[in-house]
């Protein structure tokens, strides 16, 4: 078994600290290393946090402090098994992927953890408050709807509080019971006689399945579960600037929560459809614009379509290469942290006629003889 950091050590206290200095240490300690605390680096601050619970789990219980005082970490878990009192506790938090929106419930985590010896802890950690399912919603906008942002209406399928009865599960005018096997704890406790003594471990109860609750009667409209499945439909503001695959989160628009624990949220991920004429790089909008070799070569004034359906005249010089890039500023998509915007950039591509009469290809063989250039293949060709 790999050595073990001194439960003090963790804790960061001395040897002969007091319990509230033991309970000081570990809720700040819990705090600082609670993984929805720590989004960027969870993995790192769950192994803490677990450490620090566990830590938390023996020094704060007189009994088990003075065994471990004697044996160390090692001593009582070789016997009492992964399972036993001195296993690694079970804790709560949400595995959301943004969890700290449920940072608040911390206060009630912490009531868990302290709401009594080791029993009554693991019991309100099994039936204590529980952030309801995010639900996820994919949707399509255009390009336009992206640069000009909108408001769409999404239609899905949720699991929602009965109505009937208030997310309690029982028939109207009934209540749920608390459970006579394990008197609401939703644990039962079991002695077992070690070499050690006599150690505590927790099971959870059969007849309440750890809820601590029981239904009598179920509610007729979901069956006791206390949801029923409901087609809601929401209104998502789609703002301006918006890009491909960026996400709108909906606070508390997901399932309930359990046992008084906040909703789920609801994340839409938006996907802009490929337009025709307009691409996005950055917050800038590019777009190729196709001009005549005449207009290529004597300048011209150029009328730009914007992606808001306004226009822009913008002069080109003369003699502009095909493949020339020019930029109208602040007509590109607005930055979504509200302040600047990106450009219009157009690149001009120089379309060569496909069709001539016979008027503008003469007009055209006297401008070639004037650029000392061969003259072009005569229209009907070497094989007409
Ligand atoms: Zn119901
Ligand atoms: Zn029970």
């Amino acid at each position: 078994m790999a050595s073990k950091r001194d439960y003090y050590e963790v804790l960061g206290v001395d040897k002969n600290a007091t319990d509230e200095e033991i309970k000081k240490a570990y809720r700040k300690l819990a705090k600082k290393y609670h993984p929805d605390a720590n989004p960027d680096n969870k993995a790192e601050a769950e192994a803490k946090f677990k450490e620090v619970n566990e830590a938390y789990e023996t020094l704060s219980d007189s009994q088990k402090r003075k065994m471990y005082d004697q044996f160390g970490a090692d001593g009582p878990q070789g016997f009492g098994g992964a399972g036993g009192p001195f296993g690694n506790g079970t804790y709560t938090y949400s595995t959301g992927f943004d969890g700290f929106s449920d940072f608040g419930d911390l206060g009630d985590i912490f009531s868990s953890f302290f709401g009594g010896g080791f029993g009554g802890s693991s019991r309100s950690r099994q039936n204590g408050p529980k952030k309801g399912n995010d639900l996820r919603y994919d949707l399509e906008i255009s390009f336009e709807e992206s640069f000009l942002g909108t408001e769409r209406y999404v239609t899905l399928n949720r699991r929602e509080t009965c109505q009937t009865c208030h997310g309690e599960g029982s028939k109207l005018g009934t209540h749920p019971e608390t459970c006579s096997v394990c008197h609401g704890t939703g644990q039962i406790k079991q002695v077992q006689t070690t070499i050690l003594g006599q150690m505590q471990t927790m099971r959870t109860c059969t007849n309440c399945r750890g809820t601590g609750k029981v239904i009598k009667e179920p509610c007729e409209t979901c069956k006791g579960k206390g949801t029923v499945r409901n087609q809601v439909r929401l209104t998502v503001k789609v703002p301006a600037g918006v890009d491909d695959n960026q996400t709108i989160v909906l606070r508390e628009e997901g399932e309930p929560g359990e046992n008084g624990g906040s909703k789920g949220d609801l994340y839409i991920t938006v996907h802009v459809k490929r337009h025709s004429i307009y691409s996005r790089k950055g917050n800038n909008v590019l777009c190729d614009i196709p001009i005549t070799f005449t207009q290529a070569t004597l300048g011209a004034d150029l009328r730009i379509p914007m992606v808001d359906g306004t226009e822009e005249t913008y002069r080109i010089p003369d003699a502009t290469q095909t493949g020339t890039k020019f930029v109208i500023r602040n007509k590109g998509f607005k930055s979504l942290s509200g302040s600047g915007q990106g450009d219009f950039v157009f690149t001009v591509q120089v379309q060569v006629p496909k069709k001539l009469t016979s008027e503008q290809r003469n007009l055209l063989m006297q401008l070639a003889k004037t650029m000392n250039e061969q003259p072009p293949v005569k229209k009907k060709g070497l094989f007409g």
